[in-house]
């Protein structure tokens, strides 16, 4: 079971998810997130740091410092637990103190970030122990690991977490820190923003779970992207080659890479809502479940690449060339399209941007466009279900479409557009294929 930042932000709501662990007797690992608003406050005293500026750090440092004084207050009862906890706490901004004194790295930078999980599982579990309910907090740093690709190592983490479980055959009822782990160096690292889901999928897969919970602060994975859209609605089922495509393209309920180890273990994923804990949310299964149209969503912060060259005319092993490029820089493609005489594509990694558009002019020419956004269309047999193209090009009549895929998959129709008409998009597509 995994609890994100609105679901432990609160005091009230720590002692709601107490109720929810133990509702029933089923072993548990629960996994939880920092406390809504503390990973972006570390980012912004960490990015504070790096630029030397250290007064505004130490004000953010006694700003957080002052809340979890609070929420500690808030959160348990007794004086003598609330002491505990405060000097608990108190160690991390120790830390966070100790820091302002030594010049930044990128190592220390992880170290800063770590700490919203770290605080919000050991203020949970002194809530835990207050009410007398039996369980271990167990670090993840102990066994979530990833490789120097920043790829997680599930047979590592299966290993040491049973290792660890081992050690307390009594206890049934775990609490661990999402989104940190170890690198291929021993040192703290991380999942990357909204990484505790893929936590949670990592421990389902790695333990051969019955389920997988992800509790949030909304009933389920819905058609379209609420924080944008007036009218959406939750899904009640959808496969994992769905749900996965939904979160790389931008569906934030999940996080992009959370998916696949669920997946390859065949492990059922649940989407809950903490606030609603009776509502159906969203079951994800090999099964879609149903056919047509589930969602749409989008994706912001993309590059379009465009390749053109006469030499590509009847030319074989054009592609390989250029991808190569891309795989030199360890740079992901989203969307290719080809015509006779050029090569459009997506990146959504910047980083080595410059040295690729100066080995891809060895090809042709070459044009990058900024700016741009994904908008993909997910569902079950997409091309088999009347009328859905016809209504889907008919509804984005006004919207200047840069790139289109389709037929990548049976389930996704990709469309790249200029980010500024994302929210006009979302919008008409609701309406013209959700009747919303
Ligand atoms: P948590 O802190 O629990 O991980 P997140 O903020 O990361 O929660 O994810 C939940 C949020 O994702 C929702 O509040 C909602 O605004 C947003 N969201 C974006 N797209 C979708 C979607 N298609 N379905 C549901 N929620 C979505
Ligand atoms: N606390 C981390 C973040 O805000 C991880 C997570 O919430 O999933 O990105
Ligand atoms: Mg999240």
């Amino acid at each position: 079971m995994k609890f994100g930042g609105t679901s432990v932000g609160k005091p009230e709501r720590m002692h709601r998810i107490s109720e929810l662990i133990t509702g029933d007797d089923e072993p548990k690992i629960v996994v939880l997130s920092a406390l809504s608003g503390t990973t972006n406050a570390l980012v912004e005293i960490s990015a504070c740091l790096a630029s030397n500026e250290r007064t505004t750090a130490r004000k953010n440092i006694d700003k957080l410092e002052a809340y979890y004084k609070q929420f500690i207050s808030d959160l348990l009862k007794t004086d003598e637990a609330k002491q505990k906890a405060l000097h608990e706490i108190g160690e991390h901004f120790e830390f966070l103190n100790i820091i302002l004194k030594i010049s930044f790295s990128e190592a220390l930078n992880k170290d800063i970030l770590a700490q919203g999980e770290l605080m919000s599982t050991k203020l949970f579990s002194a809530y835990l122990t207050e009410q007398e309910i039996l369980h271990e907090l167990i670090p993840a740093l102990e066994f979530m690991q990833i490789d120097s690709f920043e790829e997680p190592l599930i047979g590592n983490i299966k290993v040491k977490l049973t290792q660890l479980l081992n050690h307390y055959k009594e206890k049934k009822l775990f609490i661990t820190q999402g989104y940190i782990c170890r690198n291929s160096k021993g040192e703290v690292d991380n999942l990357k923003r909204g990484g505790s889901d893929y936590t949670a999928s990592l421990i389902a897969a790695a333990m051969s779970a019955k389920v997988c919970e992800i509790w949030t602060d909304i009933d389920g994975m819905h058609n379209n992207d609420p924080r944008i859209v007036e009218k959406t609605v939750a899904i009640e089922q959808m496969s994992f080659d769905e749900a996965a495509e939904l979160a790389y393209f931008g569906a934030k309920i999940l996080h992009p890479a959370s998916i696949w180890p669920a997946q390859q273990f065949n492990i059922p994923v649940k989407l809950l809502n903490t606030m609603q804990p009776n509502a159906k949310g969203t079951l994800i299964v090999e099964e879609a479940g149903s056919v047509g149209v589930k969602a749409v969503a989008a994706k912001d912060g993309i590059t379009a690449i465009k390749i053109k060259s006469s030499r590509m005319l009847l030319a074989y092993g054009f592609l390989r060339k250029i991808f190569e490029v891309f795989e030199k820089f360890r740079t992901p493609i989203d969307m290719v399209t080809t015509s006779e005489v050029a090569v459009s594509l997506t990146i959504d990694n910047k980083d080595n941007l410059q040295e690729i558009l100066r080995e891809l002019q060895a090809f042709g020419t070459v044009e990058m466009d900024d700016n741009q956004t994904i908008v993909s269309i997910v569902g079950n047999e997409i091309a088999k279900t009347p009328q859905v193209m016809m209504r889907l090009f008919d509804s984005l009549d006004n919207i200047p479409i840069r790139m289109v895929n389709y037929g990548g998959s049976k389930h996704n129709v990709s469309l790249l557009i200029p980010a500024e008409y994302k929210l006009q998009t979302l919008q008409v597509l609701n309406k013209g294929l959700f009747n919303l």
